[in-house]
C-alpha cells in the first residue's frame, strides 16, 4: 500500500528543478526547539544556521527546509504548517518562499539535522569528517 502524499508536496516534487540542494531541518536544527508547542508555533532561529542559509543563498545554492511538520496526509494540517513555517522564514531574515519538504531525493546532497548521524560511505561506520559542500 503506497503512502499518501499530500498534493502540494507532489506538486513540489514534480515540478522540482534539477539543481542539486541542501536540506536543513527546522525544530532543532535551524529554529531552537524545546518541546512541541500546542500552537504549532517554532522557536527562536538559530543565528549561524540563518547565516549559513544566507550564505547559500548568495552564493546560488539551492535550499530546501526538511522538516516532518508537512510529513502528513491532512490537507488541512499540512496548509498550517506551511504558512507557520513561511511566517517564521519572514520573521527570521530568510526568504519566506523557500522550498519546503520532507521528501528527500536523488539531488539532496546534504542534510543538516540535529537527528542525523552521519556514516562513512559504504562501511556503516560513524564519520565526523565535516560534510563536503556542493
Ligand atoms: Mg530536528
Amino acid at each position: 500500500m503506497s503512502q499518501e502524499i499530500p498534493d502540494m508536496a507532489i506538486w513540489e516534487y514534480v515540478e522540482d528543478d534539477d539543481r542539486a540542494w541542501i536540506g536543513v531541518d527546522l525544530d532543532g536544527t535551524l529554529a531552537e526547539y524545546h518541546g512541541w508547542r500546542d500552537d504549532g508555533g517554532i522557536g527562536k532561529p538559530v543565528p549561524i544556521m540563518v547565516t549559513r542559509i544566507k550564505d547559500w543563498l548568495a552564493n546560488d545554492k539551492r535550499v530546501k527546509i526538511m522538516t516532518a511538520r508537512v510529513a502528513t496526509p491532512n490537507m488541512d494540517e499540512y496548509g498550517k504548517q506551511v504558512a507557520i513555517i513561511r511566517d517564521w522564514l519572514k520573521g527570521a531574515g530568510l526568504p519566506e518562499d523557500l522550498e519546503i519538504t520532507c521528501i528527500k531525493d536523488m539531488r539532496m546532497v546534504e542534510l543538516w539535522d540535529d537527528r542525523a548521524v552521519r556514516v562513512i560511505l559504504n562501511t556503516g561506520r560513524i564519520s565526523h569528517l565535516p560534510t563536503p559542500s556542493i
